[in-house]
């Protein structure tokens, strides 16, 4: 259980910008973000584009949009790490001054024959470069490797993981600042935490091992270390690691493809790898009263399209009618109308499971004359029930009172009186006022529609009378 609360606690979130906003990185995001503000600190966010072949402007306003998105906002400006490199370099110059890095002229052929030694002898290769204790200099361009420890081992009481322990005779001497002066990644990401006063080092556990090396640049800094948790990744249905041929991985393709609420995916990433108890639903509000690192599972959870399309369907019945409506209207086009969307939510959200859905089943509202039929309810409309719409029709024109209630009770004696069931009045009624078989019911249909346009539909598909 959390408790308590320290406003010094501050969390990260650092998303390389090569692509989109991915939905692993999105719950990252979301965990930092709600560890800080359960414990009152400070959230920020660091863009590590460092990579700057890879990196575009596009990810980088893709990662900012679906952070905003979700509702996860950081506080003060976003960092750019390739602003940093001349304190990144300044640290590498440092550790060599402390004697925890060493500037190595090892030559690529010299590398690739100890590579190859190695191979032949069958044990793993780890470099050992003559210039680590060596007080000479060679000639030319240099690289700075950290003078990693070789004795004992590395111990991290991961939050998630627990102890996790590595010999430290398995970490390699890697390269802090390349032979063009420009830092690594490892030590890149060490520096600005620091710098950046991060307490709370929340991420996927693809990073687990980069934690030992990092660790190795923070002690020979002398620096704090922070709280690592190392986060499960998200794996898809059949347990391989969440990738594109699962479908999509972006958070805006769950906006805009598959028409997804914030606070459906909001809640559905906080659930999948943390919980508390068995309450599954939470707002932003609640989640940051109860947010803790121990929730947090230790093994991937898989990622379930299904659940999340359930939970969002949950999600629409509750959400506001007018912001549907403003929502599914684009998706409609420029016929749709946000104040008759809005009057006919509460009967359309009842089954959507997504905004595509809702749309589509909105759609009938909009369209028009003459309707254009799905194949399915072509077929129902067969001669006699062509027949059936005319006496309908004939009877709905003779009514007063073109509410639901009275719409319903009209019909319903109609069927009782010749002795129908009212599915049969109903599916090609349906068929005839939507052009599908699958529709709101049936009187909250006509009600939508009016009286003018419904009987005209009902008219379009009737059969002329005898
Ligand atoms: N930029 C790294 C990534 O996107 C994350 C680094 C970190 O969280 O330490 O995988």
């Amino acid at each position: 259980m959390a408790s308590g609360s320290d406003s010094a606690v501050v969390t990260r979130f650092a998303p390389s910008p090569t692509g989109f906003l991915h939905i692993g990185g999105a719950r990252t995001a979301l965990f930092n973000w709600l560890y800080a503000r359960r414990m009152g600190g400070r959230f920020l966010l660091r863009i590590e584009d460092t990579d700057r072949a890879r990196s575009t402007q596009a990810a980088i306003d893709a990662i900012l949009d679906g952070m905003r998105w979700l509702g996860l906002d950081w506080d003060g400006h976003e960092y750019y790490q390739s602003q940093f490199w001349a304190r990144h370099a300044e640290v590498a110059h440092e550790l060599l001054a402390r004697g925890h890095a060493y500037k190595c002229w090892m030559s690529q052929e010299e590398l690739a024959a100890q590579r190859e030694r190695a191979q032949a002898e069958r044990r793993p290769f780890r470099i050992d470069s003559p210039w680590r204790d060596s007080a000479g200099e060679g000639e030319g361009a240099f690289v700075v490797r950290l003078k990693a420890p070789r004795e004992g081992e590395t111990v991290i009481e991961d939050k998630v993981q627990g102890r996790v322990a590595v010999q430290n005779a398995e970490l390699d001497d890697f390269i802090l600042l390349r032979s063009d002066g420009t830092p690594t990644y490892m030590l890149a990401v060490v520096v600005d935490d620091h710098d950046m006063g991060v307490t709370h080092v929340i991420r996927g556990d693809d990073h687990l091992n980069n934690a030992f090396r990092q660790l190795a640049i923070i002690k020979g800094m002398g620096w704090p270390q922070p709280i690592y948790a190392h986060v499960p990744l998200i794996h898809g249905s059949d347990g391989a690691k969440l990738s594109k041929r699962h479908g999509a991985t972006g958070v805006e393709s769950y906006r805009d493809e598959l028409g997804i609420l914030p606070e459906a995916l909001f809640n559905y990433l906080l659930r999948l790898g943390w919980g508390h108890g068995d309450r599954e639903e939470f707002t932003p509000a609640e989640a940051t009263e109860v947010f803790d690192l121990d929730g947090i599972g230790k093994s991937p959870s898989r990622f379930d399209l299904k659940k999340l399309q359930n939970l969002n369907g949950h999600y629409i019945r509750a959400a506001d009618d007018k912001r549907l409506a403003e929502l599914i209207a684009p998706r409609i086009g420029p016929q749709s109308d946000v104040a008759l969307l809005t009057e006919a939510m509460p009967v359309l959200k009842t089954r959507a499971r997504d905004l595509n859905e809702l749309a589509e089943g909105a759609a009938f509202l909009f369209k028009v004359r003459p309707l254009q039929l799905s194949d399915q309810a072509q077929a129902l409309l067969e001669p006699s029930a062509k027949a059936v719409l005319a006496r309908i029709s004939a009877r709905l024109r003779a009514e007063q009172d073109w509410t639901t209630e009275a719409l319903e009770a009209n019909l319903k004696a109609y069927a009782e009186e010749q002795g129908l069931g009212l599915g049969k009045l109903a599916q090609p009624l349906r068929a005839a006022l939507t052009g599908q078989t699958t529709s709101p019911g049936i009187f909250d249909v006509l009600v939508l529609l009016g009286r003018d346009e419904s009987l005209a539909r009902i008219d379009a598909q009737a059969a002329e009378p005898a």
